[in-house]
């Protein structure tokens, strides 16, 4: 009979091992203690759909280090990454946990925007341009990120795109279209078509994902993104006809 008393032995051994191999760098999984533990090896991890690029708005990494792991005066933050501007990626938060990067917003149906999304943070003083490496840095953790997590490339978006009345990073300096070129985000074909007569440019922002609550704050949010263009808190921001053009362009439906 030793084996038949070996066994659950053996059984209660080996995750006790794991178990002290990983404590060390990663807490135990949460489990119900009501239900009994029958775990299955067909599962994936869940969660973002969504990836919101930001500028740090400060001075240098070291200062947005502190900001993004301490308590923060206006409350702790926090964001999956930071990248500096000689390239150097730091991670802060596991993909797989919630960070404190978007707030209030939406995007689309979306309105959780911290359960939804991984934050990218970019070292910028929020009017300096991107350096090519930061940059380059970017498209690479980008890649990775959207090949892991299996988050649709195109689903890359600005802080101020889901906050337009809070938010205006990462700025109208943030090369979108490169971006694109290197195959993230959404931009135009190269030469858009007029919009037919009936163009409602409110339903092509509402499809794009953008909140529309406040329009003029919208229409500000755009042309950071699609047109490189800051109006500041300009109460006049309002489309143009290039603007049809890209937004009926963006939310038309693809053949
Ligand atoms: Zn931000």
């Amino acid at each position: 009979m030793p084996a038949w008393h070996d066994r659950p032995m053996r059984r209660l051994l080996a995750p006790a091992i794991v178990l002290a191999l990983t404590t060390a760098c990663a807490p135990a999984p949460v489990r119900n203690p009501m239900a009994t533990w029958v775990p299955s090896k067909n599962f994936d991890q869940r969660g973002a759909v969504l990836i919101v690029l930001h500028a740090t708005e400060q001075g240098s990494v070291q200062k947005s280090l502190d900001t993004l792991r301490g308590d923060n005066g206006r409350g702790p933050v926090s964001a999956h990454y930071l990248i500096g501007r000689d390239g150097h990626i730091y991670q802060l938060v596991a993909e797989s946990a919630r960070a404190w990067h978007a707030g209030g917003g939406s995007w689309g149906t979306i309105t959780d925007l911290n359960d939804a999304s991984i934050g990218i943070e970019l070292d910028n003083d929020g009017h300096a341009d991107y350096t090519d490496v930061q940059f380059d840095a970017l498209v690479r953790l980008l890649a990775d990120v959207c090949a892991r997590r299996h988050i649709p490339r195109s689903q890359v978006i600005g802080h101020a795109d889901l906050a337009p009345t809070r938010k205006t990073d990462p700025g109208a300096q943030f090369p979108w279209q490169r971006l694109h070129a290197a195959g993230f985000g959404r931009w135009p074909e190269d030469a858009p078509a007029d919009p037919p007569p009936g163009f409602d440019p409110w339903i092509a922002m509402a499809a794009i994902g953008y909140p529309l609550k406040d329009r003029v704050a919208a229409v500000r949010a755009f042309h950071r993104h699609f047109r490189g263009r800051d109006d500041g808190d300009s109460p006049d921001a309002a489309f143009d006809d290039d603007d049809l053009r890209i937004l009926y362009a963006l939310a038309r439906p693809k053949n």
